[in-house]
């Protein structure tokens, strides 16, 4: 049987890392993304190849079309036709109030969270059709109808972007047999909160969370294999919503 190819945006660290290393014990191989920390890529490939997968890593960033293209391009001819699309790699820019935010973090926030994910759910959807179909999983977040007031009204937008793509894609796409799914995870514990300035931010959100925790990393990555297993071939559209109740 031909072993799923699977390109993961973002696969360095946090959920991407844990998305890569739960697909390859699921019988992918991996071609993952980033965008400078080439230690952390390394470790992730090494954890992937250990678990019997083969693994490609590309640098480059997802808001350049060029980069995107290249990823592609990389992963088909070292692995083959890519067949499934985690579309993960986000930012948030620092936290604070849109009166305080800098043009240039909102600029980057849309260009990685919004035009980053179109540029890689093209690329996908033009290699998947040509090859018969394949599923994709948009990363979202809870802020995409929590809104994040205070903190990142900006990337609160640019998730809710990724909704209206997924549901949209996911209807352009059924003919062409691409499924189209998203993953919104609430506060997950990576490093994505000390990039933003805070590093104490999951576990004081513990406190608001029905569950009484934030999430992990592999508790996404769940839920991303199984949106790509044969499981859910019959999901398409969905909003799936990791948050602990949030
Ligand atoms: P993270 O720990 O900060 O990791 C970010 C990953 O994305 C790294 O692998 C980084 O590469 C890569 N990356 C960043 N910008 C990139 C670019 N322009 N091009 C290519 N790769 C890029 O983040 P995370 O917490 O795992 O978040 C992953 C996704 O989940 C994001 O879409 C985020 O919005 C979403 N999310 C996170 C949370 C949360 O609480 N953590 C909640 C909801 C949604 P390098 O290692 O090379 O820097």
């Amino acid at each position: 049987m031909t072993r799923p190819v699977t390109i993961v945006t973002g696969g360095s660290r946090g959920i991407g890392a844990a998305t890569c290393v739960r697909l390859a014990n699921e019988g992918h191989d991996i071609a993952l993304g980033y965008v400078s920390d080439d230690a952390a890529a390394r470790e992730v490939a090494d954890a992937v190849r250990a678990a019997g997968a083969r693994c490609v890593t590309v640098r480059g960033d997802t808001a350049q079309e060029a980069d995107v293209e290249r990823l592609f391009d990389t992963a088909a001819a070292e692995l083959g036709p890519v067949s499934a699309l985690v579309n993960n790699a986000g930012v948030t820019g620092p936290l604070g109030r849109l009166t305080e935010t800098r043009t240039e973090d909102l600029r980057r926030v849309m260009d990685v969270n919004v035009v980053g994910y179109l540029l890689c759910c093209r690329r996908a959807a033009r290699d998947m059709a040509a090859h018969g179909g394949g599923a994709i999983v948009n990363i979202s977040s809870a802020a995409a109808t929590l809104g994040s007031p205070g903190d990142y009204v900006h990337y609160a937008a640019s998730k809710a972007a990724t909704d209206a793509m997924t549901v949209g894609l996911s209807k352009e796409l059924g003919p062409d047999n691409i499924r189209v799914n998203a993953v919104a995870p609430g506060i997950i514990d990576t490093d994505m909160h000390a990039t933003m300035g805070d590093p104490g931010r999951p576990a004081r959100a513990a406190a608001n969370i029905p569950l009484g925790r934030p999430g992990e990393a592999s508790e996404i990555a769940a839920a991303v294999a199984w949106l790509l297993s044969p499981e859910s071939s019959y999901t398409t559209g969905a909003i799936l919503r990791v948050s602990g109740g949030r």
